[in-house]
């Protein structure tokens, strides 16, 4: 395998490169880089924690350091994950001052966005609501916009974001290159894929849909009463940092409190708390301040805080790809990672659907009364 000194590269990005301790690529970063630098279109399927992000940038800072006329669009589904993404990529453009990242997220605030537009920044990474007010104001154009990428698709269409791609693309030129990165290859994905790429390299790594090998994974049987003072014991008993996700804000809120109460430092994130609210979240559990972050499942995805020991399912996720997503948290990048999951009697069903879905071993629940006999809906 070629290193990164070793790559054609712009001296500028492989010093960032080495700043950030990169030296090998990764599989997906391996497989991806070439066909991105030669301009192909590419569908890429890849395990949470693979490297994508690099995939893509790293092409995308060469591509624009070389041919200055050339713009960027990154477009993700959660305001984390974009902050994620600029904040990786303004350490890859550490050393070009040409080439300015701007974030463009709804909750921000938009005088603020609109000085920083007004900079012309050559990248741009943007969840589709406010990128398309920015486009309704034309405080962005994006006629010089080369490189169109679509990082976790599958999301963006779980998140109902299809017909914003439909709005936005109208804005974009027609000759460009296009790389849409996804989890899982579902129909409605391959559907986004025809519409928008054209011939695309479809590149996969890793056993795409399943979680990461090197998760433990287990399963604790209880009872809603129970839940969450064993999840206290559980906690007392883990060392290390843990991502505790949930199904709804408020039961989000109120675990919080709760753990809180039992002198447990917490963070907590979910879709009600404000911007400001949900980066220090975040920001406080990434350097330890809080050990426990409390989560819905906007968290699940693409957010990268590599200490993560331990994630806890208190309540199972609503769709069985967040399960893969949500324990994707621990084990990144080589590292090691326990999975968790409570499972009540009325999750049985859902649970041995997840098992056997994802392979999980070991995990069959002791003590399963029969199932009743299906009663049809009485209106
Ligand atoms: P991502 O899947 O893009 O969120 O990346 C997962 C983690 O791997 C992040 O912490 C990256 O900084 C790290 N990473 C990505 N590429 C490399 C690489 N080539 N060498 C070492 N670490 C990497």
């Amino acid at each position: 395998m070629n290193t990164f000194a070793q790559m054609q590269l712009p001296s500028t990005l492989k010093s960032a490169l080495n700043t950030l301790g990169f030296v090998e690529p990764t599989k997906i970063q391996e497989s991806v880089i070439p066909v991105s630098i030669n301009g192909l279109d590419l569908v890429a399927c890849a395990e949470t924690g693979s490297g994508k992000t690099g995939a893509y940038g790293i092409p995308i800072v060469s591509r624009l350091l070389e041919d200055t006329k050339k713009n960027a669009l990154i477009l993700a589904p959660t305001r984390e994950l974009v902050t994620q993404i600029s904040d990786f990529l303004r350490s890859l453009t550490v050393n070009c001052r040409e080439l300015q990242v701007a974030s463009i997220v709804g909750g921000a605030d938009i005088r603020k966005q609109l000085g920083i537009l007004k900079r012309n920044p050559r990248i741009v990474v943007a969840t589709p609501g406010r990128l398309i007010d920015h486009l309704k104001r034309k405080s962005l154009n994006l006629d010089s916009t080369a490189i169109l990428v679509l990082d976790e698709g599958d999301r963006m269409i779980d998140m109902g974001f299809a017909p914003q791609l439909d709005q936005i693309l109208k804005f974009l030129p027609k000759q460009r290159q296009t790389s849409l990165f996804t989890a899982t290859l579902t129909d409605r994905v391959r559907k986004l894929a025809d519409k928008y790429l054209q011939k695309p390299e479809r590149i996969s790594v890793g056993r795409i849909s399943l979680p990461v090998a090197a998760i433990k994974q287990s399963v604790i049987q209880t009872v809603i009463k129970d839940k969450d003072e064993r999840l206290v014991d559980e906690l007392n008993e883990r060392k290390g940092s843990v991502i505790i996700f949930l199904r709804t804000k408020r039961k989000t809120d109120k675990l919080a409190r709760y753990l809180a109460d039992y002198g447990f430092k917490v963070s907590l994130i979910h879709g009600g708390r404000t911007h400001g609210q949900r980066n220090q979240a975040i920001e406080s559990f990434k350097n330890g301040r809080s050990r426990i972050l409390c989560a819905t499942d906007i968290a699940a995805r693409g957010i990268d805080i590599p200490q993560v020991e331990h994630v806890i399912n208190f309540d199972l996720p609503m769709m069985d790809e967040d399960y893969v997503h949500r324990i994707g948290r621990t084990a990144r990048n080589g590292a090691s990672g326990q999975a968790v999951s409570f499972v009540t009697p009325e999750d049985h069903r859902a649970w041995q659907m997840l098992a056997r879905k994802y392979q999980i071993k070991g995990v069959e629940l002791v003590g399963l009364k029969r199932r009743p006999a299906r009663r049809s809906f009485q209106p």
